[in-house]
């Protein structure tokens, strides 16, 4: 393996998403491309654009959520082309975003384009300067297929690696070379994406070598996904791909001592993931040939810690913009999320993104909390919720600091189409 090899990690444990829906695949339509203007009268004027979580917003397990199906009758014209920028962010990325497209369009009823869509891994396109590096890719589904499509040329899978080094894949007995016996106890399945990562990261990336915990530059990492937990048809949550992250950073600081760092964290609630967003809802206005730009977002979602917090850490962002009215300035996201890793300084914004990506038109990014998913607007915090959450119950990633302001949202609504309602009434639009 290469010297400047890059560790990215791709979203484990999701459910397949075909899974969802069954095998069954939406057929689309010659889906119109978004760039047609909006039927509605004076949409053109028109200055917002909405961000829908999917899971416990649009879909249930494997149900569809009746709401959402009102909700978006709404948001399309006769035609079948939505009134107003709309984007799908979800923190799942074990498909292409074109798969998870099909999928949406099957589900709502509506054409929805790959460009409409945002998962926990897309935002790793705008990563251009490692896009010719040798990157190992560990993750469930079509790994390497989703590491060429956001741009990386050169990927290997764990699998790949386990193959041509076997003698470093040892827990499984069933996949360990027939050497003499040794007795372990460990589970499986994790062990050997943790166990290669770590050899690595302590060889630089020669697997050939030996480890060197001492003096040894970490290989850049980037992580897709933080979620701890994730709900599933099982009455208790179980480990999303942030349950795997801990184990990854604890057995590196166990070995090394030192604190794995990343060279970006995405997947809601990174700011990274809403930046990207954002794009897509400015070239959808751009497309519409809207007059005005787009200046507010609302980000509709089921989660506290994901939607919520992503919403309000990149209003927070947005806003710090807007005050200093200074395009060079960097949101001091820092202080929210304790990682100076979180988001890239706005003069490496220019050199890693698309220049249209550079500077966002929004404004503001409000959070609409829907009932309908992991929230749970029956069970009351304790009086002293702040400290317990922090103290206890923070589920959110090592590098992110709790703060009691990002988890309270705008809004909160019963489901996804009293969302809708309540930002029409805001933005005083009426569908026609
Ligand atoms: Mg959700």
């Amino acid at each position: 393996m290469q010297q400047k090899t890059l560790l990215l990690l791709i979203c484990r444990h999701r459910v397949s998403t075909s899974q969802i829906i069954g095998e069954k695949i939406y057929e689309r339509k010659q889906a119109q491309p978004t760039s047609q203007p909006a039927s509605a009268a004076g949409a053109s004027r028109l200055t917002f654009g909405l961000l829908f979580d999917i899971d416990g917003v649009l879909v249930r397990g494997r149900m569809p959520i009746p709401a959402a199906t009102k909700a978006f009758e709404k948001l399309v014209d006769s035609q079948g082309q939505f009134v107003v920028p709309v984007v799908f962010v979800t923190n799942a990325g074990n498909c292409l975003r074109q798969t998870k497209a099909d999928q949406l369009s099957h589900i709502l009823g509506v054409p929805i384009t790959q460009d409409q869509v945002i998962m926990s891994h897309s935002p790793l396109r705008m990563f251009k300067k490692f896009h010719d590096k040798c990157v190992l890719v560990s993750g469930q589904g079509p790994v390497l297929e989703i590491a060429k499509n956001v741009g990386f040329k050169n990927v290997i899978s764990i699998d790949m690696l386990r193959e041509s080094y076997p003698l470093l894949d040892m827990v499984d007995h069933n996949r360990r070379p027939k050497l003499p016996v040794r007795f372990y106890n460990l589970p499986i399945r994790w062990e050997t994406n943790l166990q290669l990562i770590v050899d690595v990261l302590l060889t630089n990336g020669n697997l050939g070598s030996s480890h060197q915990t001492q003096n040894t530059p970490q290989l850049h990492l980037l992580a897709c996904n933080m979620d701890l937990m994730w709900m599933a048809e099982a009455h208790s949550p179980r480990f999303g791909h942030g349950t795997f992250l801990v184990c990854l950073e604890n057995i590196y600081k166990k070995i090394t001592g030192k604190d794995l760092k990343y060279e970006a964290l995405m997947g809601k609630p990174s700011e990274l993931t809403y930046h990207f967003a954002e794009y897509l809802i400015r070239s959808q206005a751009m497309q519409r040939q809207w007059e005005l730009p787009v200046t507010s977002l609302y980000a509709i979602g089921d989660n506290l810690m994901t939607d919520i917090y992503g919403a309000n850490l990149y209003n927070r962002y947005l806003e710090e913009r807007v005050a200093r009215k200074n395009p060079k300035a960097v949101a001091k996201m820092v202080s929210a999320t304790g990682s100076t890793t979180a988001v890239p300084r706005e003069e490496e914004i220019d050199s890693l993104w698309e220049s249209e990506l550079a500077l966002p038109s929004a404004t503001s990014c409000k959070s609409v909390l829907v009932c309908t998913g992991v929230y749970n607007p029956n069970a009351e915090v304790p009086s002293d919720a702040n400290h317990c959450i922090k103290e206890t119950v923070f589920h959110g990633h090592r590098d992110f600091i709790f703060d009691p302001g990002l988890v309270e949202p705008g809004h909160i609504v019963q489901d996804v189409a009293e969302a809708v309602d309540l930002i029409f009434e805001q933005e005083k639009f009426v569908p026609q």
